[in-house]
């Protein structure tokens, strides 16, 4: 298999005698003509069921999270919400505490209702998941960095005991990215990602997907959801999600880069009560993210001196930095994630949370300086 960097860049499509196209193709119908007996030699009948495009993206997803086969969504939720469903009703899932505010309101608002027994647990103390697994705890769904505390879980840790218990493992990848962490590789079964973000990496596509370690029953349930339920990803998606993979090595590389200066521009700053990067030593889950991540991200909160107000009003005097939501395109987005996330949020009220694009760090850099003069 070739390395990691080359098979993005090259995205799973090389020209050759038959195929002379550079790129990959893109494949728009949704029927494809099979046998009155069954028969459909090309694996082809219904795009719902499988397309060659999807099937292409998902063959790259696969290989970049080391997994035996990926399913790709129409969103990071949809994938989520097949994880969920592939449960049953009466089965009891451990939850980061600091999850994503989505992910967090389908729990509480679709699966708690339907029978999902859950509990939401602060997994950076890895006593505090030991402690909530019951006879019936069936997953555990993380995390890691967390959304945005970013906080860190020890993943070798959490496999392991997980591995004991009979309880499988979801890792979230989304703010790590399959160029900074491998979940699977770490001990998990399975991994989810908002390919919307990083993985897509330019904002202009929504998609999810789930990447299994083996080709089990589990899995062949997932595949199931995603067929019947049909949260599938466009084939035009699917192309702009294969296309945004091909520069993701360099992209992470330099996102990580302009997010490590920001951090550390932030954390001598005199109107900043403390800035959260799990690069900097002060951060408690340093180790463990040295230890489990590459390169510690490119995703940066950091908490304002003073209220929410003092947050907000310093968000809204940005000029290079976007205010929006999302993450993990070129360009840096700044958001007050309280407002975002709304009231029952666990998020600090002085909390900003930035993904820092590919933009020159020394505007970055100037912009958040005079954001924060008072
Ligand atoms: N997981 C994380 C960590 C996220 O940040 C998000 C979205 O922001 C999601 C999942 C959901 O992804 P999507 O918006 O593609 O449904």
């Amino acid at each position: 298999m070739n390395h990691f960097e080359t098979i993005c860049a090259q995205a799973g499509h090389a020209a050759n005698g038959d195929d002379p196209a550079v790129t990959s193709h893109i494949q728009l119908s949704t029927t494809f003509h099979y046998f009155p007996t069954g028969d459909a030699p090309t694996g082809f009948v219904y795009s719902r069921e499988n397309n060659p495009t999807r099937q292409h993206l998902e063959g790259i997803l696969a290989q970049l999270e080391y997994g035996a086969d990926a399913a790709a969504f129409g969103s990071g939720s949809a994938a989520a919400h097949a994880v969920f469903l592939s449960l049953k009703p009466g089965d009891h899932v451990i939850v980061n505490n600091d999850v994503y505010a989505g992910v967090r309101s389908m729990l509480k608002n679709v699966f708690i209702p339907w029978g999902l027994d859950v509990s939401f647990v602060d997994l950076s103390d890895h006593s505090n998941f030991q402690q909530a697994i019951k006879g019936n705890t069936r997953l555990v769904w993380s995390e890691s960095p967390t959304n945005p505390q970013l906080n860190i879980i020890d993943l070798i840790a959490l496999t392991n005991t997980s591995k004991q218990h009979g309880i499988k493992t979801a890792i979230d990848n989304t703010f790590a990215t399959p160029v900074l962490q491998n979940p699977l590789v770490l001990g998990a079964d399975l991994v989810m990602h908002s390919t919307t973000k990083f993985l897509g990496g330019h904002s202009d596509l929504t998609g999810g997907a789930l990447i299994t370690k083996e080709k089990n029953e589990w899995w062949e349930k997932l595949r199931f959801i995603q067929h019947i339920v049909g949260a599938i990803p466009s084939p035009f998606d699917c192309w702009l999600l294969t296309r945004g993979i091909r520069s993701l090595g360099p992209r992470m590389a330099r996102h990580v880069e302009n997010a490590k200066a920001i951090a550390e521009f932030l954390s001598h700053h005199k109107a900043i009560e403390k800035v959260i990067y799990p690069g900097l030593v002060s951060h408690p889950g340093y180790e463990i993210a040295k230890k489990q991540m590459k390169a510690p991200g490119a995703m940066v909160s950091f908490l304002v001196k003073g209220t929410k107000e003092d947050a907000i009003k310093m968000a809204q005097k940005v000029k290079v930095f976007t205010n929006a939501t999302s993450l993990g395109g070129t360009e840096s987005l700044l958001e007050h994630r309280k407002t975002a996330e709304g009231p029952d949020s666990p998020t600090p009220d002085n909390l900003i949370r930035l993904s820092v694009g590919l933009e020159d760090v020394k505007d970055l850099i100037d912009d958040l300086s005079q954001a924060l003069m008072r």
